[in-house]
């Protein structure tokens, strides 16, 4: 017997081994292995079983790692997909579905140390510098592999060791804690009686999940694009309801469902709405009553041995729903009836790096192969999604309206043009500065939205122009106002603040910043309003785990008047005495060089937006806007995403964005930029003649660098490019781009993968592949 094996020093390439007697049996797809590849021994996994090899002198599997193949087939089916699609070699898709904890115990990971903080009583003690800093890690990660710790806070087991004397942290040589929302009691809680639309919507998804149930469905390989799925239309929903709809209801009655046919249940929610209250809202509903059960959890902030533990459960059968961000969709629940997407046109469900997978892609595609129903959920969902509904592929259920009658905000724009004119660009309209005034005088709380952080967004010369930039990437620097440095919001570059103007044919000494930032936002709070007790929620205050769950806790409580805040602070939040929203600048998406700007901004004020009036008293929205006649901004105002999407679509037909079409976006990377310039030139010239296509249409009217090529299976390939990513220099590397644009993504994705398997790149010029990015920075 022949085991094909991807290799864990992922090769765009599998290898045949040949399976020792010894050894017959034992191994299966999905087998963790030992193999000599060189005079190496690497690790990989075997991907399939085969009787005979197109090889000769085939070398022999060394030896199995662990006796239960971790990988279900089910799963390993889906990794390979993952690698076809998304064009990655299989090792790293592989991996991408086992978390790290699971793989490591395997291979003898067990054996090390762990270091765990203590539940700790009484007074935290003041620690010397040095153990303040391990600490802090330790309490973030509450629990990690002992040689992790001592690289990531670069100390030793001597200085570890002290936190232990302490009696702060515990060494030992097991993985250990067990549940991670252990400590915490849950009262249970019941179903509520569905209002019309809800019921509605329940019974759709009830049907399609009966009617999988009698195995009704074929499957087809699953080496297709997620859009080209072909499903009965009854299998894949697309939940549209208005923030404060009560789309999590509806997702609750159908898990309950999903049990009583006695299946399993994944529910994926964006990383940073995975907070104590939503998992508590889903682990109330079944901790008790006749269908108990244990519910996962999966997400970055846990522990190795948490992690472990919880996937440990699933693969057991003792959790049968899982709820988590990206990475959940490859729990191994089995057998599998419903996946739920809250918050599908979440961009983080998208993998920056390889597998550049979507998650909800991955979801819808997982569904198809196992016969699970898949309910997409969202207030705005991806034109993506709808554009679906449109052609027939998925169901639309709306909930139009939010629960008890509550109204939508009213939302207002206000002109900051005419605002501007007074002196310079205010932060706050007069309109908004008296709204806040007045819920200050009523006991009401206020939300103040801005995505920017920092003081200001850039140090600037009046009389030069000179521009303070990052020395690593073409970025403008941040002023940060607490520790008066400039910062790179990419990089992490710090630098300190020129005096005077640092052009050497300038020297002004009256160089000043630019820009607002939620810093100046809180200061200049603290000046309008000096009673209000402010709290200002972004990346640079919420250091540490607990600061989000107290900030949040505080506002909730009341001690806090106003919360101003980055994206954070944007979703699932649920504050019944938040009557004000006001978002400083609703422009700042929308210039952006990415065809999504105007979809991002119509989704972030529609969002944010739906933070304000979620109790008895009506909310109000104020938007503040330079451009205030654009359609995202009116859309949003009146709460109408059809109108949205209609002139959107419109224009992503013109153009042939997506959803009407698919994106490869193709990266070349390299610190000589001539060099990263000319190996994207190549590699259009090879991407041309791979898809058979006549000679470039350069020179005509269409000054970019922009051609239909009209050829067999790639008829409707745009190739534009290459041209300077956006963001030129990003962490001291030059970056090309050229951008596909077919509706055959999948023939496409091939065809690439062959092309990079002969490609010869400098050495020092790297070609990333990002099929249907979100992000084109
Ligand atoms: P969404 O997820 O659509 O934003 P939620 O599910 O958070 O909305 O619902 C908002 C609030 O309405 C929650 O407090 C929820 O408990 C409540 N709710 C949902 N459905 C009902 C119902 N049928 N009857 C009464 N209250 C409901
Ligand atoms: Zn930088």
């Amino acid at each position: 017997m022949i085991a094909r094996v991807s290799l864990e020093i992922a090769l765009r390439k599998e290898f045949d081994y040949l399976i020792p007697p010894g050894l017959a049996g034992q191994i299966e797809a999905g087998s963790r292995v030992q193999v000599p590849f060189g005079a190496r021994k690497v690790l990989g996994t075997v991907t399939a079983l085969a009787g005979e090899s197109a090889y000769a002198n085939l070398k022999p599997i060394l030896k199995i790692i662990g006796t239960q193949s971790l990988v279900t087939p089910k799963v390993l089916k889906l990794a390979r997909w993952i690698a076809d699609y998304y064009c990655c070699a299989p090792e790293i898709a592989l991996k991408s579905v086992l978390p790290e904890a699971v793989r490591r115990e395997e291979e003898g990971w067990k054996k090390q140390l762990f270091v765990r903080a203590f539940p700790a009583g009484g007074e935290f003690p003041k620690l010397p510098k040095r153990q303040q800093e391990v600490w802090n890690i330790i309490e973030e990660r509450r629990e990690l592999p002992l040689t992790e710790l001592v690289e990531l806070a670069e100390t030793t087991a001597a200085t570890v060791r002290k936190l232990e004397d302490r009696g702060l942290v515990e060494i030992t040589p097991e993985i250990s804690e067990r549940d991670p929302y252990a400590r915490e009691h849950i009262l249970p809680s019941q179903p509520l009686p569905l209002n019309p639309a809800q019921g509605k919507a329940l019974e759709k998804i009830k049907a399609a999940m009966r009617h999988d149930e009698d195995g009704g469905l074929k499957l087809e390989d699953g080496k297709r694009g997620p859009s080209s799925i072909c499903r009965p239309p009854s299998s894949t929903f697309l939940l549209h309801g208005v923030t404060g709809s009560g789309k999590t209801e509806v997702y609750l009655q159908a898990l309950a469902h999903a049990l009583e046919q006695g299946k399993g249940a994944i529910v994926l929610v964006p990383e940073i709405s995975l907070t104590p209250q939503t998992v508590e809202r889903f682990k109330a509903r079944f901790s008790s009553g006749r269908l108990q059960t244990l519910v996962a959890v999966l997400h970055s902030h846990l522990s190795a041995g948490e992690r472990h533990d919880e996937w440990h459960k699933i693969r057991q059968g003792r959790a049968r729903i899982v709820i988590g961000a990206r990475s959940a969709i490859f729990a191994p629940v089995e057998p599998l009836g419903l996946i739920i997407v809250d918050e599908e046109h979440e961009h983080t469900y998208k993998q920056e790096e390889a597998p550049r997978y979507h998650a909800r892609d991955v979801a819808i595609m997982r569904g198809q192969m196992e016969n699970a129903v898949v309910v997409l959920g969202s207030a705005t969902p991806s034109l993506e999604s709808y554009y679906n509904c449109k052609k027939g592929k998925y169901t639309l259920l709306e909930l139009p309206e939010r629960v008890d009658n509550q109204k939508m905000p009213r939302v207002r724009v206000v002109d900051m043009r005419q605002a501007a004119k007074e002196k310079g660009p205010p932060i706050f309209s007069l309109q908004l500065k008296e709204a806040i005034t007045q819920r200050l005088e009523r006991g009401e709380q206020t939300i103040l939205f801005l995505n920017r952080r920092g003081y200001s967004t850039a140090l600037q010369c009046p009389k030069c122009g000179y521009v303070a930039q990052c020395p690593n990437c073409s970025l403008a620097l941040t002023y940060h106002r607490p520790e008066q440095k400039l910062r790179c919001h990419l990089c992490g570059f710090v630098g300190a603040v020129p005096a005077v103007c640092p052009n050497a044919k300038c020297g002004n000494p009256a160089i000043r910043f630019a820009g607002t930032g939620t810093q100046k936002v809180e200061e200049t709070l603290a000046k309008l309003f000096p009673n209000a007790r402010v709290r200002r929620m972004d990346a640079d205050t919420m250091k540490r785990k607990d600061d989000y769950r107290k900030t949040l806790g505080d506002f909730r409580a009341g001690k806090t008047d106003i919360l101003v805040g980055t994206q954070m602070i944007a979703k699932g939040l649920h504050f019944p005495n938040v009557t004000l929203v006001g978002i400083i600048y609703a422009d700042l998406a929308l210039h952006q060089p990415d065809f999504r700007a105007g979809e991002r901004t119509f989704q972030l004020l529609t969002q944010v937006a739906g933070r304000a009036g979620r109790g008895d008293v009506e909310g109000e929205v104020f938007v503040q806007a330079f451009t205030p006649f654009h359609p995202a901004i009116q859309y949003a105002r009146r709460h109408d995403f059809t109108g949205f999407y209609e002139q959107e679509i419109e224009f992503r037909e013109q153009l042939k964005y997506p959803p009407v079409s698919r994106v490869a976006l193709l990266t070349l990377r390299g610190r000589n930029e001539d060099k990263v310039k000319f190996s994207a030139e190549h590699l259009r010239k090879v991407l041309e003649s791979a898809v058979h296509s006549p000679q470039s249409t350069a020179g005509t009217a269409n000054a970019k660098p922009d051609c239909g090529l009209k050829t067999g299976d790639f008829r409707d390939l745009i190739i534009a490019g290459p041209a300077p990513a956006p963001l030129l220099r990003a962490e001291q590397f030059y970056r090309y781009q050229i951008m596909l644009r077919t509706r055959a993504m999948s023939k496409l994705s091939q065809t690439l993968a062959k092309i990079i398997r002969t490609l010869a790149l400098p050495d020092d010029v790297t070609l990333a592949v990002d099929i249907d990015p979100v992000n084109l920075g």
